[in-house]
């Protein structure tokens, strides 16, 4: 059997392994195994592709990839193997798929990762290959909690209100410049990444760290900077649920920023449920 390879450049890893793939490599490797029934896309980017990874990866019937956007430098490693970057859109996205001959995408991208779920849904449409999303429920407001439910960014930006306040943005790098529309504020930005220091409002001060973050930590980083205001993308899961947990505790109000709207494909919060998907 012969399949077409990842293209050239591309990264491929199994577990804590990196290998550049050249010309050679790339006439005779697919990262799929060509023994299992069903080849399964996994569209990775939040947590519960690494828990979704590890069951494919010990399921005999699978044989699957997971492919990550490549925001992250050095991406932990999935027990299945990994390919990063972009497909080129949705054709692109459909070119790799049926050069791979998947059979199977699971988008497992984070909620808020609107435009590669619409490509998973358009490309997946266009050669009727089944998906399926997984994602995490979002978070529920608390009786005790004081949101301020907003639809995006920009919204976030204007419920800061007029008065200059210590805001501590939790939105991720991407994005930040739309906290420039309101620069009376002292921002607490916090990333994995380094952002683009011109995005950044005039007073931010950026701090670096990767979640999960205990409550304790979360108190007392923003007892230690004085945050008075909190800013989150409705995520969902435990991971980073502490600082909704710290707001709680301080008494501080929250601007949740509520999910894109779902891009009409069936979805689920249960690995069980993608399981029984991938072997029916
Ligand atoms: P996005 O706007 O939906 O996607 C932008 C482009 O990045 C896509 O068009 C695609 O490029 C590429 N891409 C995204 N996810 C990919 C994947 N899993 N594999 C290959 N290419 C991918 O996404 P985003 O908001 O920039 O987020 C980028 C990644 O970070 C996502 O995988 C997401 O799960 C993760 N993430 C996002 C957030 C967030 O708040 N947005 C938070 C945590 C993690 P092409 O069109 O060239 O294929």
């Amino acid at each position: 059997m012969t399949f077409k390879k990842p293209s050239i450049g591309s990264v491929v890893t199994r577990a804590n392994e990196l290998t550049e793939i050249g010309a050679q490599d790339a006439l005779s490797l697919s990262p799929f195994s060509s023994a299992a029934r069903r080849r399964v896309l996994v569209l990775g980017g939040a947590s519960e592709a690494r828990a979704l990874s590890a069951r494919i990866a010990a399921d005999p019937r699978l044989s699957g990839v997971v492919s990550l956007a490549g925001r992250t430098s050095a991406p932990a490693p999935y027990d299945l193997p990994m390919r990063v970057g972009g497909f080129g859109g949705a054709e692109g996205l459909a070119r790799y798929l049926k050069e791979e001959r998947v059979t199977h995408v699971v988008d497992a991208t984070h909620p808020f990762a609107a435009r590669i779920s619409a490509n998973a849904r358009a490309a997946c449409a266009a050669l009727s290959v089944p998906l399926l999303a997984l994602t995490r429920p979002p978070w529920r407001k608390a009786p005790e909690d004081c949101w301020i439910e907003v639809a995006d960014n920009a919204a976030a930006a204007f419920a800061l209100g007029p008065a200059p306040r210590r805001v501590f943005l939790t939105t991720g790098r991407q994005g930040v410049a739309d906290f420039r529309a309101a620069p009376q504020h002292d921002y607490l930005l916090r990333v994995i990444e380094p952002p683009n220091a011109e995005e950044l409002p005039p007073r931010c001060e950026v701090i670096y760290g990767r979640g999960p973050f205990a409550l304790e930590e979360e108190l007392a980083l923003m007892r230690e900077k004085r945050v008075d205001i909190i800013v989150t993308k409705n995520s969902g899961g435990a991971l980073a649920y502490p600082k909704i947990e710290a707001a709680r505790a301080l008494r501080l109000p929250v601007v949740m920023i509520a999910r894109p709207e779902p891009a009409g494909v069936a979805t689920t919060h249960d690995l069980d449920r993608v399981m029984m998907f991938l072997n029916a």
